[in-house]
């Protein structure tokens, strides 16, 4: 199954992102947009990872939970990769975590790493909340766009805890939240 690591932003502050991306959907046809029911913060990509490995999995992701603090995020600012002017994923920023959430990444990403799941490895770590993908492989010019997004600060939120996903790929993909972990430890 393919699997993930996400924070869960809570709906008020999602619905602060609804009302940023606006009519921007409609002006903006080329670009597939997420839905909101699907958004989310990818902590950790796993990929393809055999049943039979999740006992394991949950344990040691559990275990990195407890480990680390809950975060006070918000998002801020806007940008596209790899770049605006070839944008393939058009995201919004997260700021607040300073180091506290590339080292909680790391931890679930090391945990999963140890329970056989391969996910991204050598991949920075780039907290984003995806808005859109371009259709074409080669990317779209998404400047205007994200010249307009890139001012936008939500509220500050609280991240308690982490959730492990499961994607159902296909034409609409789904997420299925499997399990989650409360972030126990001290600061
Ligand atoms: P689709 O592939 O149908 O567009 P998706 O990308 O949201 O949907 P997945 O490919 O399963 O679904 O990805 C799940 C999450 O992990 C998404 O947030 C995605 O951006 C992120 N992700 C996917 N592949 C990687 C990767 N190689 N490195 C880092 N994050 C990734
Ligand atoms: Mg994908």
């Amino acid at each position: 199954m393919r699997l993930f690591v996400a924070l869960s932003p809570p709906p008020e502050a999602l619905a602060e992102v609804a009302g940023a991306v606006g009519a921007r959907p409609e002006r903006w046809p080329d670009l597939r947009w997420t839905g909101s029911e699907t958004w989310h913060i990818t902590m950790a990509f796993l990929g393809e990872v055999p049943e039979k490995a999740l006992p394991e999995l949950e344990t040691r992701l559990g275990r990195a939970a407890g480990r680390h603090a809950p975060m006070t995020l918000r998002f801020e600012g806007a940008g596209a990769f790899p770049s605006a002017r070839r944008a393939r994923v058009v995201w919004l920023g997260l700021a607040g975590g300073g180091t506290a959430i590339s080292r909680l990444a790391a931890s679930l990403a090391a945990g999963g790493r140890r329970a056989g799941a391969a996910g991204a490895e050598g991949k920075p770590f780039h907290p984003h909340l995806t808005l859109a993908r371009a259709r074409p492989r080669d990317g779209l010019d998404a400047r205007p766009l994200v010249e307009e997004l890139k001012d936008f600060g939500g509220a500050p939120w609280r991240a308690d805890a982490v959730h492990l996903m499961r994607s159902h790929l296909g034409p609409k993909t789904r997420y299925e939240a499997l399990e989650s972990w409360p972030l126990t430890g001290g600061g």
